[in-house]
C-alpha cells in the first residue's frame, strides 16, 4: 500500500518531474492524497496535495534529487498535514506500513516538548531520527537506530538537510532499486522506473542502501556493514505496463483472460510435481489468503476435495492467530496472493516459519516477498495485474489451484487437457459482442441499491467473489450466498424487481433461483444453457469442474460496466489500494 518512488542523480536538475511520472505509474497503490520533497542548493523544499496524483501539475525547482509518495491513509485522516512527505527540524522522509508503537514514542517526545504537525505515526519517526542526530549519530546510524524502535513493517526514504543522500530502508515492505549508470532509482514497484532501466537491486529486510548523487551502497541494517548485491535483469516491457487501446486497466485485465488462463498452466510436470511433493509431505494443509485471493482458495477447497479427496483448511490470513495452535513442523502453509506483498499473509507465514511449517505458495510476483520466503513458489505469470479489482490473477490463481487439484490426484495430465480446453473456450467467449451484450444488462441495472448472488459448490466462492466485485468497483451493496442457504434467512429481503444474479443452470440452483423469482426476483442467469426463469442470460461454456472459473468472467465484465454507467473510475476505487502491505 503507498507508492514510495525517488530518484537521485538527475543531472538535468529534473528529479521533481520525473518523481511525479513515477508516481503517476505507482497511483494503484495508493491515492487519497500524494507529496514530493526536491533537495535544492539551499534547502529541501516540499509540495503535498491531497487527491490523486495523476491529476496534478506541480512545478518544481532544479533538483537532481527528489523523493515523493502516493498515500494510504492508515493513522490520520486525508489531508494535506497527514499527507507525505513529513519533516521535523532537518528531517524530511516518506513511508510505506504501519509504526505499531509509535503512540508511546510520541507521548515521550510530546513531554520533551516536541510539537506534532500531523495525526500520523509517519511524523513521529522523523522526530526520533532527528533525535539521534542530536546525539552525534551519522545519518546512517541515526536511521538504523530508529529502525530497532519500529515495530511493524515498513519501507522509508530519508533526506537530512545538508546531506545529498537518499537513506532508503526496508521491513516488510516492498523497496526496490532501479539504476543505470549515473542515475538511481528507489521505487516500491517496479513500473514506476521500467521506461529507465530494466537493472535492479531488491533491498531485503532489515538492509538499507545509501544513494548518493546516482551511487548506491548497500548495508545490513542490524551489524551496519556493507553488503554487496547482485544486478538483476527484469524482462518486464514497459508496454506491457500500458492500456494499450483500452479506457481502463480493469478492462483490459479482464481480455487479458483470453491468454492468461494458458500462462498460468505453463508449468512443466516436474516443477508441479515439486510443488505437490510439499503439499503431500504436510499433515494438515493451511491455505491462507485475503480479499479475492481467498474467494479462490475457497474454491480451491472444492478442487482439492472433489478431484483429490484432500481436506484444505481455508482461512482468510488475517484469522490465522485463532488457528496458530494447530501449527507446527508438519504443517503446510500454502499462501496465495497476487502481489506476494500482503502484510496479512506475510505474518501468518513467519510466524510458521519459525515453528518448522513448509511454506509454498503461488503469486503473480515472482520476486516477492512471499515468493521469497517460500519452499517451493508457483508464478501465476499473468502479466502486471494494475487495476485495483483483481480480475485475469484470480482466474489465474484458480487454474493453477484446479491443475494443483488434478496434480495431487495423480491425474496431471487428465487437469491440463480440461484447463486447456478451458483456455481455449474464454479466448472465444470474451470478445466485443458479448462485451456489448453485458453492458446493455449494466445500463438496466445503474440504479439499484442491491444485488444478490447465489451459488452452488465451487459456485458459492464465486458468488462471494461477484459480491467483493460488484462493490468494490461500482458501490452497489451486494452479497453472495450458499444458492441453498437464501431460504434460511436472505430470502426476507427479496421483493418485487429485487436483482438476483444466479451462477450455475443446475437442478438445485434452478430450484433455489425460482424460489426467490416466486417473490418477485429479478433474475440474471450466468450458465451453459437459457433457463425460462432468466430474465436476462450471460451465457458460458459447459466448462465440469472450471466451472468456477467461467463464470466469474461475466460478472467482472458486469461490475466494471455498473462504475462505468454510474461515472465512477474502475481502476481507483475510493477507499482501496493494490497490494495490501498493512495489517
Ligand atoms: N502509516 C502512514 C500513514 O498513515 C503510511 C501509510 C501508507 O503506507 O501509505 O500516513
Amino acid at each position: 500500500m503507498c507508492g514510495i518512488f525517488a530518484v537521485s542523480g538527475e543531472k538535468n536538475g529534473k528529479a521533481g518531474e520525473a518523481v511525479l511520472k513515477g508516481l503517476k505509474k505507482l497511483e494503484y497503490r495508493g491515492y487519497d492524497s500524494w507529496g514530493i520533497a526536491t533537495q535544492e542548493a539551499e534547502k529541501i523544499v516540499v509540495i503535498k496535495e491531497v487527491g490523486k496524483i495523476s491529476k496534478a501539475t506541480p512545478n518544481f525547482s532544479s533538483s537532481e534529487c527528489a523523493i515523493g509518495h502516493s498515500r494510504w491513509a492508515t493513522h490520520g485522516k486525508v489531508t494535506s498535514e497527514n499527507s507525505h512527505p513529513h519533516f521535523y527540524k532537518t528531517v524530511t522522509l516518506v513511508h510505506n506500513g504501519i509504526f505499531e508503537n509509535y503512540e508511546k514514542e510520541k507521548q515521550r517526545l510530546i513531554k520533551k516538548g516536541h510539537i506534532f504537525t500531523s495525526e500520523t505515526d509517519t511524523e513521529v519517526i522523523a522526530h526520533l531520527i532527528y533525535e539521534e542526530l542530536q546525539k552525534n549519530n551519522t545519518p546512517k546510524d541515526a536511521v538504523r537506530n530508529v529502525a530497532n524502535i519500529i515495530t511493524g513493517r515498513f519501507a522509508l526514504l530519508v533526506l537530512i538537510d545538508g546531506n545529498s543522500q537518499i537513506i532508503a530502508i526496508r521491513r516488510g515492505s516492498p523497496l526496490i532499486i532501479g539504476r543505470t549508470q549515473n542515475t538511481s532509482y528507489i521505487a516500491s514497484d517496479i513500473p514506476a522506473f521500467l521506461e529507465y532501466t530494466n537493472i535492479v537491486n531488491y533491498i531485503d529486510d532489515d538492509e538499507m542502501a545509501i544513494v548518493e548523487k546516482g551511487e548506491v551502497e548497500y548495508f545490513d541494517v542490524v551489524s551496519g556493514k556493507s553488503i554487496l548485491k547482485r544486478d538483476i535483469e527484469v524482462s518486464w516491457k514497459d508496454e506491457v505496463l500500458d492500456k494499450g487501446d483500452y479506457d481502463h486497466f480493469m478492462i483490459k485485465e479482464i481480455f487479458d483472460q483470453k491468454s492468461s488462463l494458458a500462462s498460468a498452466i505453463n508449468h512443466s510436470d516436474e516443477e508441479i510435481n515439486n510443488f505437490i511433493e510439499k503439499l503431500q509431505k504436510g499433515n494438515g494443509v493451511y491455505m491462507v489468503s485475503c480479499g479475492t485471493a481467498h474467494k479462490a482458495s475457497m474454491s480451491a477447497e472444492y478442487y482439492f476435495s472433489q478431484i483429490a479427496k484432500r481436506k484444505i483448511n481455508v482461512v482468510p490470513a488475517s484469522e490465522m492467530p485463532a488457528f496458530e495452535h494447530f501449527i507446527n513442523e508438519k504443517t503446510v502453509l500454502f499462501a496465495v496472493s497476487q502481489s506476494g506483498e500482503t502484510a496479512d499473509i506475510l505474518e501468518v507465514l513467519e510466524q510458521g516459519k519459525k515453528k518448522g511449517a513448509t511454506i509454498i505458495s503461488i503469486t503473480n510476483v515472482e520476486s516477492s516477498a512471499i515468493a521469497k520466503i517460500s519452499d517451493n513458489h508457483l508464478p501465476l505469470r499473468a502479466g502486471k495485474e494494475k487495476a485495483v479489482a483483481s480480475t485475469k490473477a484470480t482466474t489465474s490463481q484458480m487454474a493453477l489451484l484446479l491443475l494443483l487439484a488434478y496434480a495431487d490426484s495423480k491425474r496431471l495430465n487428465e487437469g491440463r487437457q480440461i484447463l486447456q480446453n478451458l483456455a481455449a473456450n474464454v479466448n472465444e467467449m470474451i470478445n466485443p459482442r458479448y462485451e456489448d451484450h453485458i453492458k446493455e444488462v449494466a445500463k438496466k441495472l445503474s440504479d439499484i441499491k442491491n444485488i444478490f448472488i447465489i451459488g452452488r459448490n465451487s459456485l458459492y466462492p464465486m458468488a462471494l467473489e461477484s459480491a467483493i466485485k460488484i462493490m468494490e468497483v461500482s458501490y452497489i451493496h451486494a452479497q453472495g450466498f450458499a444458492a441453498g442457504e437464501m431460504k434460511h434467512g436472505p430470502i426476507a429481503l427479496i421483493e418485487e424487481g429485487t436483482v438476483c444474479i444466479v451462477l450455475g443452470g443446475d437442478m438445485e440452483t434452478i430450484s433455489n433461483a425460482t424460489e426467490l423469482k416466486s417473490r418477485g426476483a429479478r433474475i440474471i442467469g450466468v450458465a451453459p444453457e437459457r433457463d425460462k426463469i432468466f430474465d436476462d442470460w450471460l451465457k458460458v461454456p459447459e466448462s465440469s469442474c472450471a466451472q468456477s472459473i467461467v463464470s466469474i468472467l461475466p460478472v467482472q465484465i458486469l461490475a466494471y460496466y455498473l462504475a462505468i454507467e454510474r461515472g465512477l473510475d474502475p481502476d481507483m476505487p475510493r477507499n482501496l489500494a493494490k497490494s495490501v502491505t498493512v495489517k
